[in-house]
């Protein structure tokens, strides 16, 4: 069976939904249909919610566009006879979201149970509407099989259950159905409160949701052919990538590739179920695949990516006083605390350590390594830390990485003739990627240099 997920976009628009509805049809036997919120609705939900908050009246004329928007679509592709149903069902729902606003705007607080509660109606809305427009269509609700716990004050799916509750949800589903399940929401372990699984979530329903039913395949429908080699709003020539592989994919969305929200991959990595990142509105594009294995034609190096908001932290050794032990003192204490390290080189650890780490974890970062090195700073051992900001972090990204010292020194030459100055960077740390840490300003010219270097070829 196969699993499909259709982004907002797909369902965001009369014409985009036509095409799902023509991709789902086309599908023979069943299969499941994780759907996003109709387009930037989840953003309206929430920024209609903090008017109400406010006790700002124009949250009224804001909740009536979401209620048009909604009744104006199902009035353009449900089907005749189920229009009166969908209709009643969906205006249920907008009244009810209609009175969270309401209590909001009275007690001008927005609590954050409430603004799940809030936002998740954006994926109960848009699959009623979608299961009454396929054929053979049947809704799910799936707050009834992903539940989540709570860990450090976040909402993280359990997965373990939510494995056992989706194989229960679905064991009796027909052989033409066409399962159609909100994407994004879910419901809290304990409490049964409703709850969400992050922002961009619903790739990560879907994902849940294959590797429960041993999917044979993860389709991801969205509005791009698929996984680039580069940005192309800055990189014109950028090329889709036909073939990568789960690791790749996720170092390529942890360096700032939008494709598919990042947690999506681990699933289906584990049950080595492949991805398809495929566009709803170029349906017959051959789009990206991932799948476990490199491939015989796979391009060597897959693409170049940018992480913009990065920071550096360093501090300088005193040489005769120097201790192995600094190096990883700092990592410890930096990922005690969550911080997700970036990795770069110390080329030179007796003299100096430095940390990349996204900015908005910058001060914090520089507090733990104040904290942590105290007495040695008092005494002055090593330098206390300095901060450098403004950076992104250019990742190359693909197979045996490590062993490309020729390729990264080759880059790292070219980036420095162009005055584009290597703050530090991570020959030979990781077999999928090598990071290159510069000025954040120069982060387009960078990675147009870089990728028509790499990619010229092709
Ligand atoms: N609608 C949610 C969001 O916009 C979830 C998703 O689309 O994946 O974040
Ligand atoms: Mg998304």
């Amino acid at each position: 069976m196969k699993v499909l997920k259709f982004g907002g976009t797909s369902v965001g628009t009369v014409e985009s939904l036509r095409s799902v509805k023509q991709i789902v049809e086309e599908i023979p036997g069943n299969a499941i249909i994780v759907v996003s919120a109709l387009g930037g609705l989840t953003d309206k939900l929430i920024s209609t919610a903090q008017l109400a908050s406010m006790a700002n009246p124009n949250w009224k004329s804001e909740m009536e566009a979401i209620r048009q928007r909604h009744l104006n679509i199902i009035e353009q592709v449900v089907p005749e006879e189920l229009k009166e149903e969908v209709t009643t069902k969906v205006s249920r729902q907008l009244d009810a979201l209609e009175r969270n606003y309401e209590g909001v705007a009275l007690l001008r607080t927005l609590p954050e149970n409430t603004l799940d509660n809030i936002v998740s109606f954006g994926e109960r809305m848009s699959s009623v509407i979608v299961a009454a427009m396929v054929e053979n269509g049947k809704r799910y609700f799936s707050p009834d099989f992903i539940v989540t716990e709570k860990w450090y004050g976040k909402n993280i799916a359990e997965t373990k259950k939510t494995d056992n509750l989706i194989s229960k949800a679905f064991e009796n589903i027909g052989p033409n159905e066409k399962a159609v399940v909100p994407g994004f929401i879910s419901k809290d372990i304990l409490t049964g409160e409703i709850t969400n699984l992050g922002r961009g979530g619903s790739d990560y329903t879907g994902a849940l949701i294959a590797a429960a039913l041993d999917a044979e395949v993860l389709e991801i429908w969205t509005d791009v052919d698929g996984f680039m080699t580069a940005d192309p709003r800055v990189v014109k020539e950028a090329l889709i990538i036909p073939h990568l592989t789960f690791t790749e994919s996720m170092e390529l969305c942890n360096f700032g590739a939008k494709v598919v929200y990042p947690p999506t991959i681990f699933p289906v990595f584990h049950k080595n179920i492949p991805i398809k990142i495929l566009n709803t509105f170029n349906p017959k594009a051959p789009g990206s695949l991932i799948t476990d294995q490199t491939l015989e034609e796979d391009f060597d190096v897959k693409g170049v990516s940018s992480l913009k908001d990065v920071a550096l932290v360093s501090f300088e050794i005193n040489p005769e006083l120097k201790n192995p032990s600094y190096h990883k003192r700092a990592l410890n204490a930096l990922s005690k605390h969550g911080i997700r390290i970036i990795p770069v080189a110390n080329p030179n650890p007796d003299l100096e350590l430095c940390f990349a780490v996204a900015a908005t974890d910058s001060d914090r970062s520089l507090n733990i390594l104040q904290t942590e090195f105290a007495p040695e700073i008092s005494k002055g051992y090593i330098q206390s830390p300095l901060l450098k900001r403004n950076l992104a972090a250019l990742a190359l990204v693909g197979k045996n990485m490590r062993n490309k010292s020729a390729l990264a020194a080759r880059v790292g030459h070219s980036l420095r003739r162009k005055g584009i100055i290597v703050e530090a960077y991570s020959p030979g740390n990781s077999d999928t990627s090598i990071i290159y840490i510069i000025d954040q300003e120069k982060s387009p010219e960078a990675l147009l240099l870089i990728h028509s270097l790499i990619f010229k070829e092709h």
